[in-house]
């Protein structure tokens, strides 16, 4: 029986808990807001249900960024000193107690959920996890917010919250699979379907894998708008057209796109709130407008009249309920690609070199590669 090995009964070859537990790994540590610290710090022990993980890749996002900078403190973390990263693939090094009959095998390839419920609310039971209410309960945990992240070595997650990769997906682009889930769910709460038109807004990594989730979705024009070499990004990923902001007005330029009517659906993948005003403006009458970036606490204006008048669906997306498997499947297939969006590579112990290209906009995704201590692995 593969994936059914004990804590108790590791596979020959396999570190036991114990040694493990008695091991330190490195890891990126928010010792204070504003600097991220490497430091050696125990190795978790998964707990009754969960796994622990020798992380292979770990992205740095804005949402990252913003922790750090203490935009959320209190909340995501709760409190210091605290390990983030939530954008990552891992290998499974140990079951913990419980974990037979979970149909995981150390040494299988893994992304995790960031997201588990508490299982019994009403939200939970309707499979929206992400919306559990009740996160002040020991069930709820947002992994890289409130629980510890990956940007470590180790990391340990409920079984549950695990999916399996398969070969074809690269250990660096499972990192990508969070994100891309993400975009799936968009597309699915958006409603988007064959022949939509489409504007994507923000062309960083989200918005990069939004517009091919999107054509994978159906939609036979994506216009995506941003500026600079990403524009260019857009177009080897599948966008049919592009906007330049520094250009000139983007919503004039979607407009003259479509003919004078507007999109279909626009995705707001920008994190910045300015932009929610031009996303409604770029809709169809009776369009839809969802918003996947968070805005660091900072307020977005509304126009309200474009709101009412033609009647825009205005949705938010939070994470990825039920759409990890669906997101593997595209990296899988070749649908969606990740060649262009997955360059900067980094090593853990240059973490702050990493944070300062994505603040720069020199990278779309910086990911850090862990390359593992003979001693701890
Ligand atoms: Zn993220
Ligand atoms: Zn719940």
């Amino acid at each position: 029986m593969t994936g059914a090995a004990a804590a108790e009964q590791p596979a020959a070859g396999q570190p036991t808990a114990e040694r493990l537990a008695e091991q330190q790994m490195d890891a990126a540590v928010l010792l204070d807001f504003g600097e991220l610290t490497l430091q050696r710090v125990p190795v978790p022990r998964p707990g009754p249900g969960e796994v622990l993980c020798r992380v292979l890749a770990c992205g740095l996002c804005g949402t990252d960024l913003k922790i750090v900078a203490g935009a959320y403190r209190g909340t995501w973390p709760p409190a210091l000193p605290f390990i983030i990263g939530h954008e990552w693939s891992g290998e499974i090094a140990l079951l913990g107690p419980g974990t037979k009959g979970s149909g995981l095998a150390v040494g299988d390839r893994v992304v995790a959920e960031n997201h588990t419920g508490c299982g019994g609310c009403p939200m939970c039971r309707a499979g929206r996890y992400n919306l559990c209410e009740r996160v002040r309960e020991p069930g709820f945990k947002l992994y890289g917010h409130t629980a510890p992240g990956a940007l470590a070595e180790y990391a340990v997650r409920p079984a549950i919250a695990l999916h399996k990769v398969p070969s074809q997906v690269s250990d660096v682009a499972a990192a990508l699979v969070n994100q891309g889930a993400l975009t799936v769910h968009a597309a699915r709460r958006a409603g988007l379907g064959p022949g939509a038109s489409v504007a994507v807004f923000g062309p960083g990594l989200l918005g990069l894998l939004m517009l091919q989730v999107a054509r994978a979705a159906g939609a036979t024009q994506v216009i995506t708008v941003g500026r600079g070499k990403r524009l260019i990004a857009a177009r080897e990923l599948g966008s049919t057209d592009v906007a330049d902001y520094t250009a000139g007005d983007p919503v004039t330029a979607i407009r003259s796109a479509t003919g004078g009517r507007g999109v279909d659906y626009a995705f707001d993948c920008s994190g910045n709130p300015s932009v929610l005003g031009q996303a409604m403006r770029a809709a169809r009458r009776g369009g839809t407008v969802a918003v996947l970036g968070l805005a660091g606490g900072r307020t977005a204006e509304v126009p309200a009249d474009p709101l009412v008048l033609d009647e825009l669906n205005l949705l938010g997306v939070r994470s990825s309920p039920n759409a990890y498997p669906a997101m593997i499947e595209l990296l899988a297939s070749g649908a969606v690609r990740t060649g262009p969006l997955t360059r900067h590579l980094y090593p853990l112990r240059d973490v702050a070199a990493a944070f300062s290209a994505l603040e720069r906009r020199e990278a779309i995704r910086p990911i850090i590669t862990m390359g593992h201590r003979e001693d701890a692995s």
